[in-house]
C-alpha cells in the first residue's frame, strides 16, 4: 500500500473504489494476487527469549552458584580431580536443563499455532471463511458480534455496530460506528467510520473493506498483541519453586551446622569436613524437579492438543484435574451440529422433509403421501422466509454440501432449495435491505426485503414462544386466519418432545418508505407462517463421556438457548437421566438466593438461558465449593467464561471474543474433548505428585546419610562427587521419565481432587519420610556390610553408590502407581521411557563401578559378583517395604490418599 491515507474522511463508495475492489469483493485470484504483494496480515513476531539467554538463565540458580564456589574452593585446597567434575556435572546439568526447556517451549509454541483467528469475507460475490492472515486490502470483511477486527476497515455497512476499541485508544466503553465519513483530522479514537484492527465488536453487525493489513495497520504500528496465549507459572508450579527455595535455605543451614559439628566437635579434617557438606547440599536441593515439572506440564498441554483441547492459559492443565462439575452447551457440543430440516408444521398441518445432510434434494409428504410444495402458498413463502432472514451460504464441494455460517440456517436453506426456490435467485429478487441480527437475548433474527411491485416485507425467524408472543394471526392459503396460541404451543411441545429443536417463521408487511428495522417494527403484528423442526442427533463420544464423567464423581449440566422439551429430550438420548430436573431461565430468575442455589446444584438441564444465567449458575455452583468448567461461544459468554474455573470456548463456532475469556479452547467443539482434558489434567496432576514422591526422598536419604555420617562421626559411606555422579545419573535418566507417564488405569474412577489440596498432602509427607528413612538404612546397611566383610573404603563407598541407584529404579516403580499397587503384570510392564532411562542408569553404574577412568575420577572399585548383588537385592527390598506401607496405609486408614 502506498502512505496511508484518511480512509476515515472519503465516501465508502470512494474507498472502495480507490481499493480496486467493490461490494462483492475481491475475486479469488485477485486475492491470491493481492496477498503475495502485500503479504500475510501477521504482525512481525515479538521477539522471545534467544538461545543465549536460556542457556545463561540455567547458571541463575542458588545451586549452581553454591556448586561453582565449592569448585573454586575444591581448587583452593587441592582437590583439583573433584573441581573438575563438580565443574562438568553443572555443566552437564545446565545442559539438560537447556535441552529439555527448549523441546517444552516449543511445544508450547506448536500449541498457540492451533488458536488462529478466522475472518469472514465476501469473495467473488459469496461469503467464506478463511483464516485472519491471509485477508488482504481490498477484501470485504463481513462483522458480526464476538469477532475480533481482522485489519484495518473502512466501513460500508453497519447496523447497530458497536466497536470495543480499548486495546487501541484505551476506552473502556464500545463506541458506535457508521459509515458515513467523518473530517480528515478526527482522533484515532474518533473515527467513527473506521473498524480497526484488533478491536472487538461487542454488538450488530457490518461489513467494511481492508484499508490496511499486518505491519501498516494501526495496531501493527503501536506494536500490541493480542489474544495471544498466556505463558507464566501455575499455582502448582509456583507452590513448588517457593518450597524448593525454602529447602535451599534449610539445605544450607544445615549444611553449615553440619560444617560445624563436624570440625569442631568430631574433629574431620577441613577439607574433608567441606566436601562433605558440598554433598549434603547437592544432595538435598531438589535442583531438578522446576525444569522437569515444567516438562510435565509440557506434555499435558501437548496431550490435551492431540485430543483437541487447546490449552490457552497455563494453569487451566492442573486446574482441569480438578474439575467437579462441566457446565455444557447442547448445540454443537453434545450434539454433531449437522442439521437437517425434518418437519415443518403449517396450518394445514404437518409435513414430513425427506434429505440428506445439506443436499437441496427430498421430498415433503403429509401423511404418506408426497406433496408437490408448489400447490402450497404457505409452504412457499415459509421455505422463502428461510432462505432470506438466513445469513448461511451452501457451497458444493466434491461429494457432499457445506455451510459457510450456521448449521442451523444451512439447514434451512436446503430445505427452501428442496421447496424449489433458487436461493442466488431470490435473494436477487427480494434484496435485504436491513435485518436485526440474531442474539441469544432475544432469541430471533429479521430482515427487511423488498419486493418488486410491493411493499417491503419482514421475515421473522427465532424461538417459538418468543415469536409465538409476536403474532397475531397465521398464515392460510386462502389469507390470514386468528392465531390459537395453545394449540400452536401443543406443536412446538411435540416436536420439541422428540428432540427437534423448533423455530417459528413469521413475516410482516410493511409500509412502502420503511428502509430500517427496529425491533418495535417486528415484535408485533407479525403472520406466522408456520414451525420447522430441526433435527441434530446427539455426539455419540458425548454419551460415552458423560458416562465417564459420573464416574468420575463429575457433575454435568445441559446449559443451553434451547426450548425445555428439546433439552430434555437429547440430555435423556444423551444418558444425562434418569431423573432430570429440568429449569428454564425463566425458572431461575423466580427463584431467591437459597432455592436458586440448591436448584443450580440439583437440576441437570437448564433451558432457555441467557448468558447472565449462564454467569449467575457459575458463581452459585463456585459458592457450594465445586470447581466448574463453562462452556460458550457467544460474545455475552464471556464473563461466564472469565469467571468459571475453567472457560472453554469452542473453536470452531465460538466467537473471537468467547476463544479470548477462555483458558482453552476446543478445536472440535466436542464434549467428549472437554473429558479427555481433564483425564489428561488428572494425569498431569499425579505425575507431578509422583515426581516430587520420587525425587525427595532420595534427596532427602543422601542428605541424611552425611548428616548422621558426621553426626556420629563416621567415616562418610559415600562422597560428594558420588553423590553428584548419583543425582545426576537418577534425575536425568529416571526421573524424567516420570513426566512421560501415561495415565493410570482408574483415575477416572476417582473422585476429584478437592479444590485447593496442597501438593503436600500428608499422606505425600508421610511417605517421603518413610522412604528416606529406608534409604538412609540401606545406605548404612551396606557400607556396614562391606566394612565388616573387609572391603576397602572404595569398594564400600561403591557398594552404597549402587545401592543407592537401585533402590531408585525399584521405587520408580512403586512411585508409578500411587493409587493402586505397583506389583502388578502391568506395573512390572511399564513405559519404553522407563526402560530407556533403566538401561542408561544400569550402563551407567556399570561403567562406575568397573570403567578404570572412573574409577579415578571418582574413587570407585570394582565390585566382586557377591558384593553387586548384595547392593542389587536392596531394590526389591525397597519396594518390598514400600507397598507393604502403601497396604497398611489403605488398610488403616481407609485409602487415605498418599
Ligand atoms: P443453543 O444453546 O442451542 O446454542 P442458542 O442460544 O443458540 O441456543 O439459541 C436459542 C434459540 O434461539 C434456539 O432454540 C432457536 O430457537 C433460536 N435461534 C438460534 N439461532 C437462531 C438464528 N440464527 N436465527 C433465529 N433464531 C435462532
Ligand atoms: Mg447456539
Amino acid at each position: 500500500m502506498e502512505r496511508p491515507r484518511a480512509w476515515h474522511a472519503v465516501s465508502a463508495a470512494e474507498a472502495l473504489a480507490a481499493l480496486g475492489s467493490d461490494i462483492n469483493g475481491l475475486s479469488d485470484t485477485e486475492a491470491r494476487r493481492r496477498l503475495d504483494a502485500h503479504g500475510m496480515n501477521r504482525l512481525p513476531e515479538q521477539r522471545s527469549e534467544g538461545p543465549l539467554q536460556r542457556l545463561v538463565a540455567q547458571f541463575r540458580n542458588p545451586l549452581i552458584y553454591t556448586l561453582l564456589a565449592a569448585a573454586a574452593i575444591s581448587v583452593g585446597i587441592g582437590h583439583g580431580t573433584d573441581a573438575m567434575v563438580i565443574a562438568a556435572v553443572v555443566l552437564v546439568n545446565a545442559l539438560i536443563g537447556f535441552v529439555q526447556e527448549g523441546r517444552a517451549e516449543r511445544a508450547l509454541a506448536a500449541i498457540r499455532d492451533l488458536v488462529q483467528p478466522q475472518a469472514s469475507v465476501r469473495r467473488d460475490g459469496r461469503r467464506q471463511t478463511i483464516p485472519a492472515e491471509a485477508v488482504v486490502p481490498g477484501d470485504v470483511v463481513l462483522l458480526e458480534a464476538g469477532d475480533r477486527v481482522p485489519a484495518d476497515l473502512r466501513l460500508v455497512e453497519a447496523r447497530g455496530l458497536r466497536i470495543d476499541q480499548a486495546v487501541l485508544t484505551g476506552e473502556s466503553v464500545p463506541v458506535d460506528k457508521a459509515p458515513d465519513a467523518v473530517s480528515p483530522d478526527a482522533a484515532l479514537a474518533d473515527r467513527q467510520s473506521l473498524a480497526l484492527s484488533g478491536t472487538l465488536v461487542t454488538a450488530g453487525n457490518g461489513v467494511g473493506v481492508v484499508v490496511a493489513t499486518g505491519a501498516a495497520s494501526e495496531l501493527g504500528r503501536i506494536g500490541v498483541l493480542i489474544g495471544a496465549v498466556e505463558p507464566g507459572a501455575t499455582p502448582l508450579m509456583r507452590q513448588m519453586q517457593s518450597f524448593a527455595r525454602q529447602l535451599t535455605v534449610a539445605t544450607l543451614a544445615v549444611a553449615v551446622a553440619t560444617f560445624g559439628v563436624a570440625t569442631l566437635v568430631r574433629g574431620y579434617p577441613l577439607d574433608t569436613a567441606f566436601m562433605a557438606v558440598i554433598g549434603l547440599a547437592v544432595a538435598a536441593i531438589p535442583e531438578g524437579l522446576p525444569t522437569v515439572m515444567t516438562i510435565a506440564l509440557a506434555i499435558g498441554v501437548q496431550r490435551m492438543a492431540a485430543r483437541n483441547a487447546i490449552v490457552r492459559h497455563l494453569p487451566a492443565v492442573e486446574t482441569l484435574g480438578s474439575v467437579s462439575v462441566i457446565c455444557t452447551d447442547k448445540t454443537g457440543t453434545l450434539t454433531r451440529n449437522e442439521m437437517l430440516a425434518a418437519s415443518v408444521v403449517t396450518a394445514a398441518g404437518t409435513i414430513a422433509v425427506e434429505g440428506e445432510s445439506y443436499w437441496p434434494i427430498g421430498a415433503f409428504t403429509a401423511g404418506g403421501a408426497v406433496l408437490d410444495p408448489a400447490s402450497d402458498p404457505v409452504l412457499e413463502e415459509l421455505a422463502l422466509a428461510a432462505a432470506l432472514c438466513n445469513d448461511a451460504q451452501l457451497r458444493q464441494q466434491g461429494e457432499s454440501w457445506r455451510v459457510d455460517g450456521d448449521p442451523m440456517e444451512g439447514a434451512l436453506l436446503a430445505l427452501a432449495a428442496k421447496a424449489g426456490h433458487d436461493i442466488d435467485a431470490a435473494r436477487t429478487e427480494f434484496p435485504r435491505r436491513d435485518a436485526i441480527p440474531f442474539d441469544a437475548r432475544h432469541r430471533y433474527m429479521a430482515s427487511l426485503h423488498a419486493r418488486p411491485g410491493r411493499s417491503p416485507v419482514a421475515f421473522v425467524k427465532g424461538a417459538p414462544e418468543r415469536l409465538l408472543a409476536m403474532c397475531t394471526a397465521v398464515a392460510t392459503p386462502e389469507g390470514t386466519a386468528p392465531l390459537d396460541r395453545d394449540a400452536w404451543a401443543r406443536q412446538v411441545e411435540a416436536l420439541g418432545g422428540q428432540g427437534q429443536r423448533v423455530l417459528a417463521l413469521a413475516r410482516r408487511a410493511l409500509p412502502p418508505e420503511t428502509g430500517s428495522l427496529d425491533p418495535s417494527l417486528v415484535e408485533r403484528d407479525l403472520v406466522l407462517l408456520g414451525l420447522i423442526g430441526l433435527i441434530d442427533p446427539p455426539r455419540s463420544e458425548a454419551r460415552a463421556a458423560i458416562a465417564e464423567c459420573r464416574e468420575a464423581g463429575i457433575a454435568v449440566k445441559m446449559v443451553t438457548g434451547d426450548h425445555a422439551a428439546t433439552a430434555r429430550a437429547i440430555a435423556l438420548q444423551l444418558g444425562l437421566g434418569p431423573a432430570l430436573r429440568t429449569l428454564t431461565g425463566a425458572d431461575l430468575n423466580r427463584l431467591d438466593g437459597v432455592e436458586f442455589a440448591v436448584a443450580c446444584r440439583d437440576a441437570a438441564v437448564f433451558a432457555r438461558t441467557s448468558p447472565e444465567d449462564k454467569l449467575r449458575l457459575v458463581e452459585a455452583l463456585q459458592a457450594g465449593g465445586l470447581v466448574v468448567a463453562m462452556t460458550g461461544d457467544g460474545v455475552n459468554d464471556a464473563p461466564a467464561l472469565k469467571r468459571a474455573d475453567i472457560g472453554v470456548a469452542m473453536g470452531g463456532r465460538g466467537t473471537e471474543a468467547a476463544k479470548e475469556a477462555s483458558a482453552i479452547v476446543l478445536a472440535d467443539d466436542n464434549f467428549a474433548s472437554i473429558v479427555a482434558a481433564v483425564r489428561e489434567g488428572r494425569t498431569v496432576h499425579d505425575n507431578i505428585r509422583k515426581l516430587i514422591g520420587w525425587t525427595l526422598p532420595t534427596d532427602i536419604g543422601e542428605g541424611m546419610t552425611i548428616v548422621l555420617a558426621i553426626a556420629f562421626g563416621l567415616t562418610l559411606p559415600i562422597s560428594a562427587v558420588q553423590i553428584l555422579w548419583v543425582n545426576m545419573v537418577t534425575t536425568v535418566a529416571l526421573g524424567l521419565t516420570l513426566a512421560f507417564e501415561p495415565t493410570e488405569p482408574g483415575t477416572m474412577r476417582r473422585q476429584p481432587r478437592p479444590a485447593g489440596e496442597p501438593l503436600l498432602t500428608p499422606g505425600l509427607i508421610s511417605r517421603i519420610l518413610f522412604v528416606s528413612a529406608l534409604v538412609v538404612a540401606g545406605a548404612f546397611g551396606s557400607y556396614a556390610w562391606a566394612t565388616a566383610r573387609g572391603l576397602s573404603l572404595e569398594a564400600g563407598r561403591t557398594m552404597v553408590v549402587n545401592a543407592l541407584v537401585v533402590m531408585e529404579i525399584f521405587y520408580l516403580f512403586s512411585v508409578r502407581y500411587v493409587h493402586g499397587p505397583s506389583l502388578t503384570w502391568q506395573g512390572v510392564l511399564g513405559t519404553p521411557a522407563v526402560w530407556i532411562g533403566i538401561a542408561i542408569s544400569v550402563v551407567a553404574q556399570i561403567a562406575f563401578t568397573y570403567a578404570p577412568p572412573l574409577q579415578v575420577v571418582f574413587g570407585s572399585a570394582a565390585l566382586a559378583p557377591a558384593e553387586a548383588a548384595v547392593a542389587v537385592a536392596l531394590g526389591p527390598l525397597l519396594l518390598v517395604a514400600v507397598e507393604i506401607g502403601k497396604w497398611a496405609v489403605a488398610k488403616g486408614v481407609g485409602g487415605a490418599r498418599t
